[in-house]
């Protein structure tokens, strides 16, 4: 069974020049974003082979969990109906109504809200037996997309581009499966910018995952924690718009190419490499 619907199978690349700083910056930016209008960026990677995982066990639903504004559940709501699967989004924190629920709702999302503190335990063995039990004969997908199905599907992120061809790739991190998947790929170096606070423990886990020795994750870009900003970053995504033409969304990808460039700009070693960056979608969370 093929359940490949990428309107761009042909994932592009495209470049920007930034002359405004001092120093000449070329970066090449590989346009996850752009694949496809709705399941945008990273978040097709991870379902694919987990939805392919579900149709063949012939499964009644499929069960995942995110934040109120969650890409992943948003993504998952929508190839839920592409594919006519049954989909149930466990939902952290009160109930709460946003656009992006509301377009999980749409596309036939069940939506169960659960306490922070419930939250905390989903993947915790009993936790998994319960939902089980309601839900029987479903399939669980991981947040964010999390498991060794996740990482397989993001093995193909660089499928039809060299990417040999750059000394550096990098990613935004938030489970680092998009990450581990890349490594796992490619020889070339693919450096993580986290999302997160102190989100060095996650190193061992990619190391592990992927392999490889030398790990690069760069953690202290995140603005004061996931999922927030300031005005400087707000800028930063005018200006890229402005000048380059280039949506940013403020979770992950302004985050990551900020400091990419902060790294060109002050960093040796970054100087005179050939820079790939993963813009990896997540454009609907700017709603928030
Ligand atoms: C989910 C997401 C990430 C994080 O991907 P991980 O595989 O969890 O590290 C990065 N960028 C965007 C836009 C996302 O939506």
């Amino acid at each position: 069974m093929d359940i490949n619907f990428l309107e761009n199978d042909d994932i592009k690349i495209t470049s920007i020049s930034l002359s405004n700083s001092k120093k000449n910056i070329d970066i090449d930016i590989l346009r996850l974003d752009k694949i496809h209008e709705t399941i945008s960026g990273n978040k097709w990677f991870k379902l694919k082979y987990n939805l392919l995982e579900a149709k063949n066990q012939n499964v009644e639903c499929i069960i995942s969990f995110g934040g109120a504004f969650s890409n992943h559940l948003h993504a998952l709501a929508f190839a839920g109906k592409k594919f006519g699967l049954k989909t149930i989004g466990i939902v952290r924190g009160e109930k709460v109504e946003n656009e992006t629920l509301n377009d999980c709702k749409n596309w036939g999302m069940e939506l169960h809200f659960i306490s922070r503190e419930a939250y905390r335990s989903k993947t915790n063995l009993d936790f998994l037996e319960k939902l089980n039990i309601q839900f029987p004969n479903s399939f669980i997908i991981p947040e964010g997309g999390e498991n060794d199905l996740g990482i397989k599907g993001c093995e193909e992120i660089l499928k039809n581009i060299e990417p040999r061809k750059y000394d550096k790739i990098c990613c935004a991190v938030g489970t680092a499966t998009t990450m581990i998947g890349m490594l796992k790929s490619t020889e070339t170096d693919v450096i993580g910018f986290a999302a997160l606070k102190n989100a060095g423990y996650m190193i061992e886990k990619i190391k592990q995952q992927s392999g490889r020795e030398q790990i690069e994750l760069i953690d202290d870009i995140y603005f004061g924690g996931f999922g927030k900003w300031n005005n400087e970053l707000i800028h930063f995504i005018e200006e890229m718009e402005l000048n380059h033409n280039l949506k940013l969304d403020k979770v992950y990808t302004a985050k990551l190419f900020y400091n990419v460039i902060k790294k060109i700009e002050t960093a040796e070693n970054w100087q005179h490499n050939k820079i790939l960056i993963i813009h990896s979608g997540g454009l609907q969370g700017n709603r928030s």
